[in-house]
């Protein structure tokens, strides 16, 4: 029962869900005489959730597997028996992942791996409805609206990219769902890309190429996700190549999404790189504040725990990478509101995210950052406002300025103000320059880490 259970999740949640929620329980046990079943969750916190959120659904699980005179119970459970459950395999996400090696287990679940054909894996929830529109993702929004209403006819195969986070996923499910609506006998498959590698390997396997050509190449629309996990994989490569140019021959739809543009994902045949290239290439960007904010009120609202603006936009200032993270500290603060009978404020947001946010941040200041930029590299504090331009004292400025941006929450300007009345693209130009540079360059991020740890300490 449980080992179904799970993979039911598996495949009913987003991998983030059940990694939090589902796999930290642990089946406790099976009472036939009482006709019960116990599931242990490893903190109150966890277990109040899971009741809260969850235990319909096992119920459920529970009816379908024994009949409904099952009931579970769902329990606080000791932190021992955990390592078992994290060995269960689960069926999404396995980045281990060897093409070449597949276990016994994952052979058994083989038998059935093209049996579902009628099963598309699209998240109901992942719709056009529920994915907010902002300058950044306007563009792969309509491409995706354009898309879903006419499939396999200009835009063919569109390929969107961006970066980890940003609503790929959630856009090609929403096309998916658009087009299983319209149209519900419509063959739609969304696969992960991880998925599709076992899927070559299982049918290699079971020498079921057969079946897997009939079935992939028979589709209406195939979405497949983070295809950068091709890289390195030839026969899936390859595979893929003869799925795609059977699927634009029937005028099927091909989506494809990856972290990267096309010429950039490393280990993929030119061919197919040619290919990917050819129809719709669309990016998506990283949200700004106010689709930030709009995300975040849009999302608490649909939780039932409505956020006003203030508290919206002082979250939204503090996390900027990608909609991922907002969710994750929208969940943290509702899980603290639910938990404490709260409401929504600036002041619960603070504690309930203070692990994300670095609050101590904004006691620092651009002054300390100055002083201990120019100690670090043994010049003169002086020069930070000093109007010369040695490598040797401009690049430790640089440095302070894009760290004044980071660590403070003061404004181009104002930091231009603060390094010798310096003019705000002066400043700007510092930010990116060193922002760029630190993400490859691992001794300058080094250099800076050290920095803000004396400045944290
Ligand atoms: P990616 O596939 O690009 O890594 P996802 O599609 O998984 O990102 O998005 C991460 C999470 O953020 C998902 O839960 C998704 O529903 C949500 N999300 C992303 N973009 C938006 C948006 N514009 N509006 C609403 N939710 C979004
Ligand atoms: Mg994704």
């Amino acid at each position: 029962f449980w080992d179904d259970a799970l993979s039911k999740l598996a495949r009913e949640l987003s991998p983030q869900q059940y990694k939090t929620w589902i796999q930290p329980l642990i089946f406790v046990g099976q009472d036939e005489s009482e006709q019960s079943l116990t599931i242990g969750a490893p903190n109150r916190f966890k277990l109040d959730w899971i009741k809260k959120t969850f235990s319909d659904r096992f119920q459920a699980l529970a009816c379908d597997y024994f009949g409904c005179a099952m009931t579970v119970h769902l329990v606080l459970s000791v932190d021992g028996a955990r390592e078992d459950v994290g060995q269960l395999s689960s069926p999404i996400g396995n980045p281990s992942f060897k093409e070449e090696i597949t276990t016994k287990e994952d052979s058994l679940v083989n038998e059935q791996a093209f049996e579902i054909e009628d099963h598309s894996k699209l998240n109901p929830n992942l719709t056009f409805e529920t994915f907010v529109t902002g300058k950044a993702n306007q563009l792969a929004r309509a491409a995706s609206i354009q898309v879903a209403h006419n499939p396999g006819t200009s835009y063919n195969p569109m390929f969107l990219y961006g970066g980890v986070g940003l609503g790929k996923t959630h856009l090609i499910h929403a096309i998916g769902n658009h087009l299983l609506k319209e149209k519900p006998n419509a063959r739609i498959r969304y696969i992960h890309a991880e998925q599709y590698v076992s899927d070559v390997v299982r049918a290699y396997q079971q020498k079921a190429f057969d079946r897997f050509k009939r079935y992939y190449h028979s589709l209406d629309l195939l979405l497949i996700d983070d295809i950068q996990f091709f890289s390195g994989k030839s026969r899936t490569q390859e595979e893929f190549f003869y799925a795609f140019e059977a699927l634009l021959g029937n005028k099927a739809q091909v989506i494809i999404t990856s972290d990267t543009y096309p010429k950039k994902i490393a280990g993929i045949d030119d061919r197919l790189i040619s290919r990917f290239d050819s129809g719709l290439t669309v990016a998506i960007e990283p949200p700004e504040l106010e689709m930030r904010v709009a995300i975040l009120m849009k999302k608490a609202l649909s939780e039932g725990i409505p956020m006003s603006e203030d508290v919206a936009f002082f979250v939204a200032k503090h996390l900027r990478s990608n909609v991922r993270e907002l969710e994750g500290a929208l969940r943290k603060i509702l899980a603290y509101v639910r938990f404490h009978g709260k409401e929504v404020t600036i002041e619960v947001a603070k504690v309930a995210l203070r692990d994300l946010l670095s609050i101590q941040n904004r006691q620092i200041s651009v002054d300390s950052i100055q002083k201990a930029v120019a100690d670090f590299y043994s010049i003169k504090v002086a020069d930070m406002y000093s109007k010369k331009r040695p490598a040797n004292i401009a690049r430790p400025r640089q440095i302070a300025m894009f760290m004044a941006k980071e660590l403070t929450q003061k404004s181009l300007p104002e930091i231009g103000e603060l390094f010798g009345g310096r003019d705000h693209t002066t400043v700007l130009h510092a930010v990116r320059k060193i922002g760029e540079e630190r993400s490859h360059n691992s001794q300058l991020n080094h250099e800076v880490h050290v920095i803000e740890q004396t400045l944290k300490s």
